[in-house]
């Protein structure tokens, strides 16, 4: 089972990605971990990342497909893998399309975590995380026990910039104007499987196995 989880940020993609590893036995790659975890290691790649980072740019493509490749070599990855954070553009579903084509292996599905925008900025904008330790609440749906003081270190809670409402409008639209394409891409290879994320969390989740379960049958 090899998938690729695609959704807006708010959507959910980190809690339903963990339900998964549980339900499937795959591991969840991170690509956003796994290149600070390479550079922190100094391996080949890592140092090559690294390069870039110094330079406050962006880590090319090639460097985390290269990482993907060696990560998906490992034992616990034989079942299959969560693809978390990429790809996020069209060429880099490109890229990861040959890079598995030249392991012998495809993509089972790409999962669309469906959310509407209201429950988005509503999710967004309510996040709070806490100056000290990191620790982040919701003021809807994860309160701290004291409004605005973190329960784990009884440091200040405030919003980070990024979840400003004139920010994540903008997010959105990034996320939107990138991935449709993407979106394009897998839907003509027939992997997509849009699901319905609102409601009930078990009703959720039921719709979400139900959507690989057909996968798994093919
Ligand atoms: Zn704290």
């Amino acid at each position: 089972m090899r998938i690729i989880l695609l959704g807006e940020p708010g959507a959910g993609k980190g809690t339903y990605s963990s339900e998964l590893v549980k339900k499937f036995c795959i591991p969840q790659i991170s690509t956003g971990d796994m290149l600070r975890a390479s550079v922190k290691a100094g391996t080949p790649l890592g140092r090559q990342a690294q390069e870039f980072m110094k330079k406050g740019e962006l880590v090319p493509d090639s460097v985390v497909i290269e990482l993907i490749r060696e990560r998906i070599k490992e034992g616990d990855a034989a079942k299959g893998f969560i693809l978390d954070g990429f790809p996020r553009t069209l060429p880099q579903a490109q890229s990861l399309d040959k890079m598995l084509l030249s392991m012998d292996i495809s993509l089972s599905a790409v999962i669309k975590i469906e959310v509407g925008k209201a429950i988005l900025l509503k999710r967004l904008t309510g996040r709070r995380v806490c100056k000290g330790c990191g620790a982040t609440y919701n003021v809807d749906t994860m309160k701290p026990k004291k409004e605005g003081v973190c329960d784990k270190c009884g440091k200040e809670l405030v919003q980070r910039p990024d979840d400003m409402p004139q920010t994540i409008e903008n997010r959105l639209a990034v996320y939107q104007k990138d991935t449709a394409p993407l979106i394009e891409f897998y839907e003509k290879k027939g992997l997509l499987r849009p699901v319905q994320c609102e409601g009930e969390y078990k009703d959720v989740l039921g719709r979400l196995f139900a959507a690989l379960e057909k996968v798994a049958k093919v």
